[in-house]
């Protein structure tokens, strides 16, 4: 067999990544995201797929790749989770079969699968969303940070099938419901999930509370050792700069000593990441194939994250009211410079929800190098009004209330759950229940069931509330997106007197929605008189200006990589005038045209 390298998506545009590479001694996923600009053609944020349907819909449309033996069997076919001859007649089946199934590609058999290993540069959704429909059984490589960052993402969304990247769907079968059932439909029939017979404890990470579960969540095979083997493949993970944690490049070599340097998205101007040199040194010589991001190879800006730290801490210091900053949830560099900023000007950051369960996470994980966000200075975490709008517990979720995933059960009298724990604290439950059945101690500590409760309800009891901003509104800088508008009504006096900042600290606009959700902001802006800097384009409408530096590397930067890494062919992705990098590298150049296998062998 020959060697080859297949290109799905990232070609001649931004995302998308999903490269195959075979060989005989192994056959390799490199990054497997979601194709952003394609899919947000059909979809929107009010038009989504399909979820029960999404793997057929999608490969239908062509923005997931006909890969034989990847895929989830019942992704491919529905079908497979009949429970009996009875569901296939209640259903037009015989009319309608490909509502159920496709024909477009075969499913993995777990016992066989066509592919190896999916290695993971870095927890952005065009990298790595689409391994959602990847069956289980195939392992996932990345970094430890990846994987941490990859559970709190899915831990803080609505569960779909979009963002089973890292959690994996139930069991599940579809059953016709039995003649005795009280509906209006008896018999028919319904996607029901496994229950287990007897509660699972999930036991929390940081406190080390059994809490007791319906149903014991699964989760994907992750590998996060940085060098290794995959069959004769040997790799390694080396550690980039980019505008999210724990992002890798990978770097592959052959069992023929051909090596395969893959960049993953990266940059060498982000506050305190990788350099330049650090990161040739770890390439550690030239390599035969390159296959590197383009994202920004038009642009010779070199603006650094430094920089972008002083313009926020003088726009803040222009201010003389509350200032609202955006930026990218997951981008911890940026949260650092915002926060750094505040801090320089004496004002506390109120940071979302997300965001605090996203530092938790890391802290939880790396402790030396994320503090604890409840101990941060000058760091808030805000309080929405939200569900009634009472501020009571019952309008939040758990991530929303504070930092605890898990609050168990809260049926039966001795499940572990917080409840529980609020009645053996004497503020909640049965308030001083004599027969409550937590344990006293677990093996090697106590239970510090005081640290449980407010871990779980921390924000409720320490987080900011928009009154309390209003009465003080020098005071503090609030992240802000589209998505917190209707907090204006909250935070903005009635009477007009007030002198609000908006900063844009994110990625400039790039799709259409994204416009249209800025012609938004402007509205709001408008409407309740807030200080923005503007820019207007040639069609007269306005946007913001934006404090920002991308997660990419520009031309220069791109030019020195090459230049140092001295690759014998050039696979340029992730780009939208990959032509341009014959302005910066002379020798050969490969330009991947989608799912046509390149051979390596030559
Ligand atoms: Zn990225």
């Amino acid at each position: 067999m020959t060697t080859t390298l297949t290109f799905y998506g990232a070609i001649g545009e931004i995302g998308g990544n999903k490269i195959l590479l075979r060989t005989d001694d192994g056959t390799l996923l490199l990054d497997f995201g979601r194709r952003m600009s394609e899919y947000s053609k059909f979809y929107s944020d009010y038009i989504q797929a399909r979820s029960k349907n999404a793997l057929r819909d999608l490969l239908r449309l062509g923005i997931l790749p006909k890969i034989d033996g990847i895929y989830t069997h019942y992704l491919v076919d529905m079908t497979s989770l009949f429970e009996n001859e009875e569901v296939n007649k209640k259903i037009p089946l015989k009319e309608a079969v490909d509502y159920w199934k496709t024909t477009q590609v075969s499913p993995c058999d777990p016992t066989n699968p066509a592919v190896d290993a999916v290695f993971i540069t870095h927890v952005h959704f065009d990298h790595i969303q689409d391994i959602s429909f990847i069956d289980p059984t195939i392992p996932v490589y990345c970094t430890e940070k990846t994987k941490v960052l990859a559970k709190a993402t899915t831990e803080v969304s609505v569960s779909g099938v979009d963002d089973q990247y890292y959690k994996i769907a139930k069991e599940s079968t579809i059953k016709q419901k039995p003649p005795s059932y009280k509906t209006l439909c008896p018999e028919e029939c319904t996607l029901c999930e496994k229950k287990e017979d007897e509660h699972p404890i999930v036991v929390d990470s940081k406190t080390k509370f059994p809490f007791t579960y319906d149903v014991a969540p699964k989760y994907r095979r992750f590998n996060t050792a940085s060098e290794g083997n995959v069959k004769s493949i040997k790799y390694k993970l080396i550690p980039v700069g980019h505008s999210v944690p724990g992002a890798c490049s990978i770097l592959l070599t052959l069992p023929d000593g051909k090596r395969i340097l893959y960049t993953g998205d990266l940059r060498f101007h982000g506050a305190g990441e990788v350099s330049m040199d650090e990161y040739i040194n770890a390439v550690g010589g030239p390599v035969d194939i390159l296959i590197t991001e383009g994202t920004r190879v038009n642009s010779d800006n070199v603006l650094t994250e430094e920089q972008v730290g002083k313009e926020i801490t003088k726009d803040i210091s222009g201010c003389e009211g509350l200032v609202l900053i955006n930026f990218g949830w997951k981008d911890l560099t940026r949260f650092n410079t915002v926060h750094q900023a505040a801090k320089t000007n004496n004002r506390t950051l109120v940071i979302s929800p997300k965001l605090a369960y996203l530092l938790y996470g890391m802290h939880c994980n790396f402790p030396s190098e994320f503090p604890d966000p409840r101990t941060m200075v000058n760091l808030k975490v805000y309080l929405k009004r939200e569900g009634d709008l009472l501020y009571s517990k019952a309008d939040y979720d758990k991530y929303k209330m504070g930092y605890l995933h898990y609050h168990g059960r809260n049926t039966a009298k001795d499940d572990h759950n917080l409840v529980r724990i609020a009645e053996r604290l004497g503020i909640g439950g049965e308030v001083k229940n004599p027969k409550n059945p937590l344990p006293q101690t677990c093996k090697d500590q106590p239970y510090d069931y005081e640290e449980i409760y407010s871990l779980a309800t921390h924000h409720l009891d320490h987080g900011l509330r928009a009154y309390q901003i209003r009465n003080n509104p020098k005071q503090y800088v609030l992240m802000f997106s589209i998505w917190d508008s209707n907090e204006l009504f909250d935070l903005i006096p009635q009477d007009g007197n007030h002198k609000t900042r908006y900063i844009s600290a994110s990625t400039e606009p790039f799709c259409e929605e994204m416009e249209i959700d800025v012609d938004k902001m402007v509205h709001w802006m408008d409407f309740f008189q807030i200080n923005c800097d503007y820019e207007t384009n040639d069609k007269g409408k306005r946007s913001f200006k934006c404090r920002h530096v991308s997660g990419h590397a520009s031309k220069p930067e791109l030019k020195e990589l090459i230049e140092r890494i001295k690759p014998v062919k050039l696979i340029p992705i992730h780009c939208e005038e990959p032509q341009l990098f014959q302005e910066i590298f002379q020798g050969v150049i490969e330009f991947p045209k989608n799912a046509c296998p390149i051979n390596i062998d030559e």
